[in-house]
C-alpha cells in the first residue's frame, strides 16, 4: 500500500452507496483522510457499518492489521452538508447515474471546495467533458472509475476530459498507485473501456433470456463455465444493479447512436419493477432467502 500523495491529504466521497463506501474505504486504508456524505444520515450510518465489516473481512483474511482497520475507519468522517468538503484536495462523485444529478452535485461542489482541489467522477459511462464544462475548473476534472467491489478489484480507469492537464492526470495516476491498484487510461468516448465491453455482454444475455434461448440458470452456467468468467452475466448484472446496466446502455444508445445498443425491454421492465438486483433484494434473482433463487 502507498503513501498519500504529496498534496491530497482529505479526499472527499459524494454518494455512499456500494461504491461511494467502497471508494471511503480504499482511502482511508491508503492513509488519506476521508469525508463521505449522502442524502441522508441513515444512508452514511448504513455505509460506515458497511465499511466497517468490510474492514473487519480483510483483517480475518489477514489482508489487513487490526490496528490499521481501525485507524482507517477513524479516517472517515460521514455527513450530509456538502459545506464539509471545504478542506477537500480531491473529491470523488459517487451518486447514482444520472447526469443531471451529478452536474447539480458539481455545481454545488465548486462552490464550497478549495481552488486547488481536482474534481472527479465515478461515472461508469457519462462523458467527463460534459460534466466537467459545469464546474469552473475543467482543466482539473478526471475520471476515476472504480470496479465493484472496490476493496477486490485491482482495475481504476482513469479519463481524461478533453480539457483535463497532464498535472491532473498525472497527480490521478499516483493516487491510483498509492491506493495499491492499477490505472488503464481510456479516452472520452461512451463508456469508456470496460463498459463498452462488459455490458452490451449483459444486455445480450438479458435478450437471450427474453427470447426464450435459455434460463437464468443455463444463461450464467454455460457463460461461467463455457468461458471460465467467474460469475455469470445476469449474475453479474444483478450485482452491479439494474439501474446502472440500463442507464449505461442508454448511455451508449445516445452516444453512438448504432442500435445494437438498444437496451433489452426485458431489462427495462425489470427496473420499472424496482427489482435491481442485490442491492434491492431481487433481480435475475431473489436473494431474499438462504440462496439465491433464479426469478425467471
Ligand atoms: P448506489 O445507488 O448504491 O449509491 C448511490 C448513492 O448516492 C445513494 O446512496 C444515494 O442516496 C446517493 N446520492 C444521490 N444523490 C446524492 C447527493 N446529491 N449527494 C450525496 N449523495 C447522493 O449506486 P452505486 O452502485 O454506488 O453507483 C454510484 C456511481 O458509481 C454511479 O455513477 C455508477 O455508474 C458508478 N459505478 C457503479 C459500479 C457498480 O458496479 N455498481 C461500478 C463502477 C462505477
Amino acid at each position: 500500500m502507498g503513501n498519500p500523495v504529496e498534496g491530497i491529504g482529505t479526499v472527499g466521497v459524494v454518494g455512499a452507496g456500494q461504491m461511494g463506501n467502497g471508494i471511503a474505504h480504499v482511502f482511508a486504508v491508503a492513509g488519506y483522510d476521508v469525508v463521505m456524505s449522502d442524502l441522508e444520515q441513515d444512508r452514511v450510518d448504513a455505509a460506515l457499518a458497511a465499511i466497517e465489516g468490510n474492514l473487519q473481512r480483510q483483517v480475518n483474511r489477514d489482508l489487513l492489521g487490526a490496528e490499521d482497520s481501525v485507524a482507517a475507519l477513524g479516517r472517515i468522517r460521514g455527513t450530509t452538508d456538502m459545506a464539509d468538503f471545504g478542506d477537500c484536495d480531491l473529491v470523488i462523485e459517487a451518486a447514482a447515474e444520472i447526469e443531471d444529478l451529478k452536474k447539480t452535485i458539481f455545481r454545488k461542489l465548486v462552490e464550497v471546495v478549495p481552488e486547488r482541489a481536482i474534481l472527479a467522477s465515478n461515472t461508469s459511462s457519462i462523458s467527463i467533458t460534459r460534466l466537467a464544462t459545469v464546474t469552473d475548473r475543467p482543466e482539473r476534472f478526471m475520471g476515476i472509475h472504480f470496479m465493484n467491489p472496490v476493496p477486490v478489484m485491482k482495475l481504476v480507469e482513469l479519463i481524461r476530459g478533453i480539457a483535463t492537464d497532464e498535472a491532473t492526470f498525472d497527480t490521478m495516476r499516483a493516487v491510483v498507485a498509492s491506493l495499491g491498484k492499477e490505472a488503464a487510461s481510456a479516452e472520452d468516448f461512451p463508456a469508456f473501456i470496460v463498459n463498452r465491453v462488459l455490458v452490451p455482454m449483459i444486455n445480450e444475455a438479458v435478450y437471450t433470456l427474453y427470447e426464450g434461448v435459455g434460463t437464468v440458470q443455463s444463461i450464467d452456467t454455460a457463460m461461467k463455465l463455457g468461458t471460465n468468467h467467474p460469475m455469470g452475466p445476469l449474475e453479474l448484472a444483478d450485482f452491479i444493479g439494474l439501474d446502472t446496466c440500463l442507464a449505461i446502455m442508454n448511455v451508449l444508445h445516445d452516444g453512438l447512436a448504432d442500435t445494437k445498443y438498444r437496451p433489452c425491454p426485458l431489462l427495462v421492465k425489470y427496473v420499472e419493477a424496482g427489482w435491481l438486483g442485490r442491492k434491492t433484494g431481487r433481480g435475475f434473482y431473489d436473494y431474499r432467502g438462504d440462496a439465491p433463487v433464479p426469478t425467471r
